[in-house]
């Protein structure tokens, strides 16, 4: 597999940038789990695809670990500021549906099982079943985030060409595809 198809494969789904990591530099920390149980988000427990529904976080750690490379991408929206909760959902669904079309666009590129994660949750419905008591619709589309797997976005990706912030009034998502080759 070259790296440049698959970094093309993202950037023609809409991400802004993109890159290939290897296993050593992605960053992870337990206590990613930590501050999604502080629910600063006010999505703890409403989503299928967030903790506590995604299982241990060392366990998670430890597949993220099993892949050896990662393709890392971003999408990058604006806003109308940085109050603009509406413009960031929005800004989240949009990356949700990039995210989606990278998943569709490597999988043939990719010869071995792999692991996509989104970020913040899954945003794929506009209200998640779980707040209905009812079981996942797109249990084969649903998407986990970085952080729900202890994945370190800032650390991450500071020493790669994707910047954390992108400038006034933007809001930036990352994401990542995990495969072995
Ligand atoms: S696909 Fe829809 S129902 Fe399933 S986890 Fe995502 S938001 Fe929830």
């Amino acid at each position: 597999m070259e790296d440049q198809a698959l970094i093309d494969a993202a950037l023609s789904c809409g991400a802004a940038k993109a890159t290939l990591l290897d296993q050593q530099q992605i960053v992870l920390s337990e206590t990613f789990r930590a501050i999604c149980e502080s629910n600063q988000c006010g999505g703890y427990g409403k989503c299928w695809m967030c903790p506590p529904y995604i299982g241990e976080i060392h366990q998670l750690m430890d597949t993220v670990r099993s892949y050896p490379r990662g393709l890392w991408f971003q999408t990058i929206s604006d806003i109308e500021d940085s109050y603009d909760i509406e413009g960031m959902f929005e800004a989240g669904a949009r990356h949700a549906q990039v995210s989606s079309r990278i998943r569709e666009k490597v999988a043939p590129l990719l010869k071995q099982p792999f692991l996509l994660l989104s970020c913040g949750g899954c945003h794929l419905c506009e209200v998640c079943a779980k707040q209905e008591d009812k079981p996942c619709r797109f249990p084969d589309r649903a998407l986990s985030s970085l952080e729900g797997y202890g994945v370190d976005v800032y650390n991450t990706t500071k020493d790669t060409d994707l910047k954390y912030i992108n400038g006034q009034n933007t809001v930036t998502y990352f994401g990542i595809v995990l495969f072995s080759e």
